[in-house]
């Protein structure tokens, strides 16, 4: 049996003692920080990243786990019957060439750590080591979950499939956080649908191929495309309803290969972002609709191939304990640099930890772009120019405070729902 939830005040007071610890851990933490980002490692290949963590979170006293769902790493450390409190960050880089120019770059071609995973992996293993020398203040269980493949959308599922809740114990809640393109030194948690439902399609409209001279004798798959791709871009428009949003994106349309011959099919590549299972639906319905309309209205002779390619689920946070966490956090940071940043377009597997157990998850953001440099942006107009965002090869989170922040913020987070002495 838990105790009552300890007052935000209560936690904060318990985070404040654990985070004296901060200061003598910074440089370290840096240092840590900057070598991951030096050394990003793809999806499901994170074997130095993770050997790194086992390592780390052994000396600090933890039970190491690995390959856990694959390359994953589970640290747990018990202590004392009480809650169970599972503290998330993934781990793996994306296939981006980086282009910050900074001394600890990339030092592999074509990889990089560009949407901050590396940060994530940071602030876990100090609040890991804050919670692990502050044990004498608190109860129950941290079990530090280092998550491989976010980017493909496998890496919570593999954990899952790979027994996580039932070799470790299904958690009281699970938190977590992703550094974004606003201000460090500031966090965001939406309660309700906070990131997007992504689900991702190739199609492949069958044609007829012919001599670029003779269309007549052909079904010209270009011309097809080109119409399915514009109607594509009626579903958002005028079949969802005005207080709803969805995201249609085709990001690829590949066909043909010289000029004066006409193809025999093209291939679509979709991605579709959804907050709600309704409208998730009707896209989807409304896309297979329109693609296999106009392959019929071309005359094609067979029907178009869709494919899906990858899914996330929507991540919901639990209102409960959005509300629970974030007074907290906001108690420890101050409440003028907590907001409520809304929901937002990207995707996170994070919230299959939640749907599995029926666990409540709270999943916060946090910045890492330099404050002075987004106020100058924000007054400019220039937010999308100068202040690059997640994936992209400029991407380069502000080491301090954005390190302390997360620190923080994932230490208070887990103090908010262990049992305090
Ligand atoms: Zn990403
Ligand atoms: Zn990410």
């Amino acid at each position: 049996m838990s105790r009552p939830a300890p007052s935000a005040q209560a936690s904060a007071d318990a985070a404040r003692t654990a985070l004296r610890g901060l200061g003598a851990l910074r440089d370290d933490l840096a240092a840590l920080y900057r070598d991951l980002h030096a050394h990003p490692e793809l999806s499901f290949a994170e074997h130095r990243t993770a050997a790194e963590v086992a390592r780390r979170a052994g000396e600090f006293g933890y039970e190491v786990t690995t390959g856990v769902g694959r390359t994953g790493v589970v640290a747990a450390l018990r202590n004392g019957p009480g809650p169970t409190v599972l503290l998330r960050a993934d781990f793996d880089a994306l296939p981006v060439t980086e282009r910050t120019g900074l001394d600890y770059a990339s030092t592999t071609e074509g990889v990089m750590h560009a949407c901050g995973h590396d940060m994530h992996v940071s602030c876990l293993l100090g609040a890991l080591k804050l919670l692990a020398d502050a044990r004498e203040t608190w109860h129950g269980t941290v079990l530090g979950v280092f998550q491989p493949a976010e980017e493909l959308g496998q890496g919570a599922q593999a954990m899952i499939d790979d027994g996580l809740y039932e070799r470790f114990g299904t958690p009281d809640v699970v938190l977590g956080q992703h550094v974004g393109p606003f201000p460090a030194g500031t966090v965001g948690a939406h309660a309700g649908p906070a990131f997007a439902a992504s689900d991702s399609l190739k199609v492949v409209l069958h044609g007829k191929g012919a001599h670029g001279s003779r269309p007549e004798t052909s079904v010209d798959p270009v011309v097809m495309a080109a119409s399915t791709v514009l109607r594509l871009q009626t579903i958002v428009s005028r079949e969802i309803p005005g207080g709803e949003t969805a995201v249609v994106t085709v990001g690829a349309l590949n066909a043909g290969t010289k000029d004066n011959i006409i193809p025999d099919e093209a291939e679509l590549k979709l991605n579709i972002r959804t907050y709600s299972e309704d409208v998730r639906t009707r896209v989807l319905t409304a896309v297979e609709r329109i693609v296999r309309g106009e392959a019929a209205v071309a005359g094609a002779g067979r029907e178009p191939d869709i494919t899906e390619t990858g899914s996330f689920p929507v991540l919901v946070n639990d209102a409960g304990a959005v509300a629970r966490t974030m007074a907290a956090v906001g108690e420890v940071l101050g409440a003028d640099r907590v907001m409520d940043p809304g929901p937002v377009t990207g995707s996170e597997d994070v919230g299959l930890f939640g749907t599995h157990g029926e666990v409540p998850v709270c999943y916060w953001l946090f910045g890492g772009a330099d404050p002075a440099v987004f106020g100058a942006a924000l007054a400019a107009g220039t937010l999308d120019r100068d202040i690059p965002s997640n994936h992209s090869p400029f991407f380069a989170p502000l080491v301090e405070p954005t390190l302390t922040t997360g620190v923080t913020a994932l230490t208070t987070a887990a103090l908010a729902w262990l049992d305090l002495r």
